[in-house]
Order: C-alpha cells, then structure tokens, then sequence
C-alpha cells in the first residue's frame, strides 16, 4: 500500500535556480555582449577622432565619457579629464554632445531601499526558518506543519485490499457492504427520506481484522481513505489533539466521498467522568472537537467514518448516540469454519504439499484470532525453509499451531532425567484424567519437549466439533482434568512440585466462573455474583457482592476444586498401570500422537523405536 502524500512546496529549490540564472547571466552573457560593443581608448585618441571629425556622438557623464563614431557601431569610452576645452573643440567638430543628469532619485525611494527592503527580507527569511523549524519539530520532519493531521490518505488503488481478503466475519461484512452502497448510491437513500449513517465502530478483540475490514471498505468503495489512529491525535503539544481533529475533517470534507478511519479510538474516546482526579483534558478537549465535527457534516456529503477499538466500554456515551457512531459492528474471534478459511485466506499465499487438512488446524486452533492463524501460517512456511523444503506440509503446520500457542521448542534446554520423568508423569496424569472422563475432549497430542514459553510439556486436547455452550459435566471434567499433572506426581513421587501452577490459574479460573457467573453451583443458584469489565481483553472482572458472600464464595470455589482433584486422584489410581506404560512410551519418544496413546490406553503393543 502506498501512501499518498501532499506534495512538498520546496521554496529554497526555487531560490536557487534564480540565483543560478543570475549567476551565469552575469559570468557569461552580459560581459560578452558588453565586450563586443565598447571599446575603452585613451583620452588622447578620443580628442584626436574628434578633430579628425570621425565622432557622431558624445556622452559625457560625471566620470566618463562615450562616444561613438560615424562609421561602424562600436562604441568607444574613456574617463573624463579636467578639460574646459572640450565643449569648445566638439562643437568646432560638429558632435552631438550632451551630459547626461545623473538621476536624482526620491528621498521616500532611497529610505525603502536602504530600511525597508532589508528589514522585510530578513522577516521573509526568518519566518521561513521557523516554519521549518517547527516541521522538524513535529517529528518525521516530512513536510506537515504545527497542528495539521497527518492523516494517511489511502487511495482505492493502492489499498488493494477488499472483503476476499477478509475470511469469516460474514456479519461485518454485511453491514459494511451497506456502507459501501451509502458512498455510492446515497441519492437513493436521501430519496426514500432516511438517515445516512454518520459512523459505524468496529468492536472486538485484538487480531480479529477489524483494521483490514475497514481497508478493505475503502478498497471496495474506491473512495479516498483516511486513517488514522486514536493515539497520534493525542500529542505532546497541548491544544494539538483537536487541531488535528479539525484539519483530519477539513481534509475529508475537501475530498468527499470518503473514508475516515480512526483506528483504536479508545485513546481519545474514553469516558470524560473516567478519568482520575484533575482529568486529562487535552484528551477531552479532542474527544469533544470530535463530537463536534461529526455533527458539522450533512449526512448526505458522502462521508463516512469508521472507528475501530477492543474496549467499546469505555467508550463515551456521547460517541455511540445517534447521529455519530449510530451502527457497531462486531467483529468476534473466527468460529471453526471461520478459523478454517481464514487459514485458507493466508495460505493462498504459500506453497502448499498435498497432506494438508485445514480442518485439523482450524480445530486445533480454538480461540485463535485471525493475526494469530495469519502468523500460524508464516510460522509454518519459515519451518519448511528451514528443514529445507520448498513446499509446506502439515507437519509445519502442527509444529506451528504449538509454536503460537506455547512458544518455541528449546531444543538444547538442559533437564534432568529426574524432572524429565516428573514432566511426564504429570503430562501423562493430565492425558489419561482427561481420557477417562466421558465429557472431555479427545487427546491430540502430548509433548515433553520444552517450549520458550516456559511451559515444560504439554497435552493437547482437540474437540471434534465446535462448541459454544459448556455443560456443567463438561467444566467440571476440565478441572478434574488440569487436577489430573499434580495428581500423577503425588501418587507417583509422593511429593510435589512447582508445575502444576498454570493447571492451578486455570482450574481456579473456570471453577470460579462456575460460581459466579454461569449459576453452577447449588449454594448461590442463579445469582449474579461477578460481572465482566472487559469481555474483549482479559475479561477481568468486578465482584458484586459484600465481603461476606465474597468469602463463602471463595469456600465454594475451592470446594469445587477439591473434589475435582480428588476425582483425578482416583481415576490415576485405577489406572496405574497404564499410567506407568504411558509414560515409559512418552520418555522414550518425547512427542506421541492422540492415536498412539488410545492404542496404547486400549491395549495394543506398541514397538518403541
Ligand atoms: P485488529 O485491528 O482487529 O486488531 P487487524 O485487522 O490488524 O486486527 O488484523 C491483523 C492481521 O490478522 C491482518 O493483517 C490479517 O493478516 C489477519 N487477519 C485478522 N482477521 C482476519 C480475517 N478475518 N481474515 C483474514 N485475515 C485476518
Ligand atoms: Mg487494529
Ligand atoms: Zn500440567
């Protein structure tokens, strides 16, 4: 993409070329002409031409005399000399002769030229310095001066980008087709006599595409497209927030239909009561110009303008009434049909061998945004360059589905034998829990390689089939399953070690969201006990409730907690046996399969290699 930029006036290259011109016509051209036409002689040859009645004419002036005589057009100059006889002997001679007056100039003309032509040129001078100055002082240094926006323009051409490039998100795209027809039909909309939307703000979590949905809005409307991001309006001059809120509009009024874009307008658009004591009023100072040039424009002058952010609660009201950012349009994390052609999306752009099954990746990648498969996708191209293929397999895509998620491998990480036996146990606890229980989901794979992460091992676990409600069997076979590494250590070393603490975060986490928001627990029934502050990002969350039943909720908590862990326990002690052949076939491989651990679960032998 390409960024149009407004062009740069270089004075100072126009000023030179002048002074170049002038330069040579003075080295050059005037002294030839000059040398050719007069001829200097000394004072005696010129009275002498006179009295031999060769001079046509005579100039005196105050410190020289020219003349030129009656045959051929030279002209021949000499300096004057005291000589009172001179007008006696040209009018002998019958010259024409006259003196010349030196020019009295105006005393108002001399005090303009010697006070101020020299004061108004070293203003002009000064005055481009500091402009100057101030350019660099902006940063980039590229031309914009103090308070304009620098606003990217991107032009339809240039973008390149358009809805194909945007997999799943089958909603958004609806919705902004729409406004795509607004920019180009919005006689048909003023017709009918409804209301244009003003603004449409893209809501979702980081890496869902919302940036590159709205480039490719402008690439389908083939409109002008300003982008610009809620922090860069932010400055550190006060004041220059809403000069650049201003100048962004001014732009896009001049260049109507368009496209304005502010991406992550949470920088700006945050709540005004929000913010701590005393306030961040160059932010609000911005937020409000931006109201108030949202209002400035007729709906039907073509201009739309999309905003995009991961906290739309922390929005200001004032931004989401009517009339400003009326429409939002979410963008959510890909479901696994979604996950599947947006893999196919960046594939497109790699060479692929035959064994590849997006489906298997797509499933394996639950919760993934669109940035996170895009980089799956170059994760897995770079690894098939460096084992020196030239096409991608399944394997690297694998491979890279464990690198995003956990990590690099750290090959040459030194463990013991002793750790490594412990991280298998564990691993192994956490596989077979998980087998053993009928709502969780199959085994895929299970590694005790270490990943850069920090993560010493892992299983992966694969659901068949997208699902979007959780059971109550099912969150609690989940915990008994993240229970299922400690509980192999302890009945195995009779003691413990630091690695289950991931397991620990989040078993804790969905055993209390049991409690507090999905109503799972007979104690607090259908009780709202927690809300979510930000689904987008984290998801942290607010208690709702006095201290008391805060603490009788932590009691349930662990309650929860406990029982799993004693189930896992339990299920491992069934089945020791298994849990120890298990884990001898994992030491020895390091990396086995889902369906090398349910062949070796229902008893087949397996050879070691
Ligand atoms: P956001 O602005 O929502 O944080 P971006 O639009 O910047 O996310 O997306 C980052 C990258 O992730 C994009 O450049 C693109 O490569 C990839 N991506 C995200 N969502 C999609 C999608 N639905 N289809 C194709 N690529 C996507
Ligand atoms: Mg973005
Ligand atoms: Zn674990």
């Amino acid at each position: 993409m390409k960024e149009i930029k407004p062009p740069k006036k270089p004075l100072i290259y126009y000023y030179v070329v002048i002074l170049i011109v002038v330069m040579l016509l003075n080295t050059f051209l005037f002294p030839a002409i000059l040398r050719h036409s007069i001829k200097e002689v000394d004072y005696g040859t010129f009275l002498s031409m006179v009295d031999q009645g060769k001079v046509k004419q005579v100039q005196i002036e105050d410190d020289y005399i020219t003349f030129s005589p009656k045959s051929g057009d030279v002209v021949y100059k000499t300096g004057t000399m005291n000589d009172p006889e001179l007008v006696n002997r040209l009018h002998k001679a019958n010259v024409n002769f006259s003196k010349v007056i030196p020019k009295e100039s105006s005393p108002l003309i001399n005090f303009f030229w010697t006070w101020v032509a020299p004061i108004l040129i070293f203003m002009a001078i000064g005055q481009w310095l500091t402009k100057r100055m101030q350019t660099r002082m902006m940063g980039g240094g590229n031309g914009f001066s103090f308070g304009k926006s620098n606003a990217k323009v991107y032009v339809e051409s240039e973008t390149g980008i358009t809805f194909n490039d945007v997999a799943g998100q089958d909603e958004a795209k609806e919705a902004l087709q729409e406004i795509v027809d607004y920019l180009h039909n919005s006689k048909k909309y003023v017709d009918i006599g409804a209301n244009i939307p003003k603004g449409a703000l893209l809501v979702g979590p980081p890496g869902t595409g919302k940036t590159l949905l709205a480039k490719a809005v402008a690439g389908e409307s083939k409109v002008p497209f300003f982008s610009m991001s809620g922090s860069e309006f932010v400055e550190m001059f006060v004041g220059m927030g809403a000069a650049r809120v201003r100048d962004l509009f001014k732009q896009a009024k001049a260049k109507a239909p368009c496209i304005v874009f502010i991406d992550e307008i949470d920088a700006i658009g945050k709540s005004r009561n929000s913010s701590m004591a005393g306030g961040n009023d160059e932010r609000e100072q911005t937020l409000n110009q931006l109201l108030t040039e949202m209002d400035g424009f007729e709906p039907d002058k073509g201009i739309v303008i999309l905003a995009a952010t991961n906290r739309p609660e922390t929005l200001d009201k004032a931004l989401l009434r009517p009339g400003r950012f009326d429409r939002r349009v979410p963008v959510e994390l890909p479901d696994l049909a979604g996950r599947e052609s947006i893999l196919r999306v960046h594939a497109r752009k790699v060479k692929l061998a035959d064994d590849i099954d997006f489906n298997v990746i797509a499933r394996a990648t639950s919760g993934a945004s669109g940035a996170d498969l895009a980089n799956i996708i170059n994760e897995a191209a770079l690894r098939a360059v460096r084992l020196g293929r030239n096409k991608v397999k399944q394997n690297d895509l694998e491979e890279s589905v464990e690198t995003v998620i956990a990590g690099y491998q750290r090959k040459n990480a030194v463990i013991s034998m002793k750790d490594k036996l412990t991280i298998a146990y564990h691993e192994i606890g956490h596989a077979l829990v998980a087998a053993k229980q009928s709502h969780s989901a199959p085994i895929h794979k299970i590694t005790i390689i270490p990943r850069t992460s920090g993560a010493l091992g892992y299983t992966m676990q694969v659901d068949e089939k997208e699902t979007i409600l959780m059971t109550k069997e099912q969150a609690l076979d989940k915990i008994t399953t993240y229970m299922g590494g400690r509980a192999a250590e302890e009945i195995i070393f009779k003691t413990i070690t630091s690695g289950a603490s991931n397991d620990i975060e989040q078993a804790t986490k969905i055993a209390r969201s049991m409690v507090t928001r999905f109503g799972m627990s007979d104690e607090f029934d259908m009780m709202a006990l927690e809300t979510v502050n930000n689904p987008y990002l984290g998801g942290d969350t607010t208690l709702l409730v006095s201290a008391e039943t805060a603490s009788k909720v932590d009691v349930e908590v662990l309650r929860i907690i406990k029982t799993c862990h004693q189930n896992a326990k339990m299920i491992l002690q069934n089945n020791i046996d298994k849990l120890h052949e298990l884990t001898k076939y994992l030491l020895e491989k390091e990396t086995i399969t889902g369906v090398e651990f349910m062949d070796i679960l229902s008893g087949k032998e397996l050879e070691l290699i």
